[in-house]
């Protein structure tokens, strides 16, 4: 384990291996085995993660179940389980470092991303739902029948939830699945992803400190295949909310089909296109393109990757971002000069450089990066890469690359734009860059995606409500909107006559 004892992190690391999180124990997996989690900055190991299979999914399940029915969380007064979140929210702020630490060298990313952005998301997250735990209201309907009725309606939790997130914001992710579910009063079973496990344990560490009750909230570790699939399927679960590939939610939503229909809400991927009009202030808009596409080494759902750019400032546009991808400093994560880091795994690593292969072979045009960068030695690095003279129908400019990629495509007018940003699978994001504000709207009115940026992008708050069209998803995470989620509605019906 090669990571420097001087890191507020390490003392979180040093016990090895890492447990699972069930009924408020600390376990070994049922099959003994612990996986590895690497460094991508090195390739090392980081840390030994006891690995859950099916049967430890199980044990979280029951354990989730016996909470849940027991009331102990549930039944708590609102303003208690408001209490417990804040706490959570303080806790996370207060080992903002140690998390900042374990997400840079787990997943790779700037540790100043981390610190500043991400930390603090993660923990605004808990304390915004805190919020709503006390105002979870139903309302009351005019019956217009003959006689008299009272009906109200009543928000009660789902009850065993779910959740599978992937590794590209692992704290984020976490939060952003946890704090609602929490609020309504659930009980949840929380699958990180294999390549970046460690902050959701060190999260589990602060929520029992924060006094979750034992078995409300469970994390446990493993294979997607394995440990995803058996909670995907698991007939005593009420509900998924997954977050990852389009293709694996595919198969979330077939395991729900086949198994008791539990609700299921997906975050899935995106093709987002990040607009370029010739009346924009230019600065601003290359900094967004820029911004836009190479933040987290570009492994954001909504990475704007299609940039599409108006004719008359086209080459201006490119020779402008070109300059900024030049300056960029790539290197380890966790050393804060570096402004970009590591992909998060070799095989990711391989899919990004297999796409920029395919690029050059359908004729797009290289104008930056466009490989490893080797000179950084054994780590996942791969140069920010700018593929000009894009036709909207390649293949860099339908598929999800996840990763530091961007496929410049030149429009003429607005009609021909609306029409090329709309073609793909996916509907995730958008950006407009404008000084017209009547094309603003316009454009943000016809472009079918969950959240269009306008003169900003990746601005992201608890409040914003997020999820996408088409194949990028189903249903809306943060906002109140996440509250529809994780609770089922009831109707009550008194004759009062
Ligand atoms: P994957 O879909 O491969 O994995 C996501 C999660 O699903 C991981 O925890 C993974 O486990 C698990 N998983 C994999 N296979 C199965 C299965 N058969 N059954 C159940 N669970 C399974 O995505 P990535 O981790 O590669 O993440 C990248 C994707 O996530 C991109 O497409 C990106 O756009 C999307 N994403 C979407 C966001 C949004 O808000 N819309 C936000 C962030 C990412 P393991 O990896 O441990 O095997």
């Amino acid at each position: 384990m090669a990571v420097a004892e001087d890191l507020e992190v390490s003392r979180f690391l040093r016990e090895q291996p890492k447990k699972l999180f069930i009924g408020g124990r600390w376990i070994e997996s049922a099959s003994g085995k612990t996986f590895d989690t690497l460094d991508p900055s090195s390739g090392e190991v980081l840390a030994k993660v006891a690995e859950a299979g099916a049967e430890d999914i199980d044990r979280a399940v029951a354990a989730a179940r016996r909470s849940f029915e027991s009331g102990v969380w549930r039944d708590l007064p609102p303003a208690e389980r408001a209490k417990v979140l804040w706490r959570i929210g303080d806790l996370i702020e207060e080992r903002a470092l140690e998390f900042a630490q374990l997400d840079s060298l787990d997943n790779g990313m700037p540790i100043n991303d981390a610190l500043l952005f991400y930390v603090p998301l993660a923990a605004a997250t808990f304390r915004y739902y805190a919020g709503w735990v006390t105002k979870l209201d139903g309302a009351t309907q005019q019956v217009s029948l003959p006689g008299r009725y009272l009906s109200y309606t009543l928000r009660q939790p789902v009850g065993v939830v779910g959740q599978i997130i992937p590794w590209n914001f692992p704290i984020v992710m976490a939060a952003w699945k946890l704090a609602p579910a929490l609020a309504c009063g659930n009980s949840v079973v929380l699958k990180p992803a294999e390549e970046t496990p460690l902050s959701a344990l060190l999260l589990a560490e602060l929520m029992q400190q924060a006094e979750v009750p034992d078995g409300v909230a469970n994390v446990v570790p493993g294979p997607g295949e394995t440990a995803g699939a058996r909670l995907a399927s698991h007939p005593d679960v009420d509900k998924i909310a997954f977050t990852g590939s389009t293709q694996v939610g595919k198969l979330i939503a077939k395991a729900s089909a086949d198994s008791n229909l539990k609700r299921v809400s997906l975050e899935l991927g995106g093709k987002s296109p990040n607009i370029v009009f010739a009346d924009a202030d230019l600065t601003q808009a290359v900094s967004g393109a820029f911004f836009g596409m190479f933040l987290n080494q570009g492994q954001v759902c909504s990475a704007g990757s299609r940039l599409f750019v108006q004719s008359k400032v086209y080459d201006r546009t490119l020779e402008e971002l070109v300059k900024t991808v030049e300056e960029t400093r790539l290197g380890p994560g966790i050393d804060p000069v570096n402004q970009m880091g590591p992909v998060v795994s070799k095989a990711q690593m391989d899919r990004v450089l297999g796409y920029i292969a395919v690029g050059n072979q359908e004729g797009a045009r290289v104008i930056a990066g466009g490989g490893r960068a080797k000179e950084l030695g054994p780590g996942y690095f791969v140069q920010p890469t700018v593929f000009a003279d894009v036709d909207g129908k390649m293949r860099i400019a339908q598929e999800e690359i996840f990763g530091p990629v961007v496929a410049a495509i030149p429009f003429e007018d607005e009609d021909d734009l609306i029409e090329k940003a709309n073609s793909t699978i996916y509907g995730l994001a958008a950006g407009v860059w404008t000084t017209n504000v009547k094309r603003a709207h316009r454009v943000a009115h016809a472009l079918r995606a969950g959240t269009v940026f306008v003169n900003c992008y990746h601005i992201v708050d608890p409040v914003t409500p997020w999820g996408g069209f088409k194949q990028s998803g189903w249903g809306r995470e943060l906002g109140p909107q996440a509250l529809d989620l994780y609770t089922e509605l009831k109707n009550v019906i008194l004759d009062i006559s």
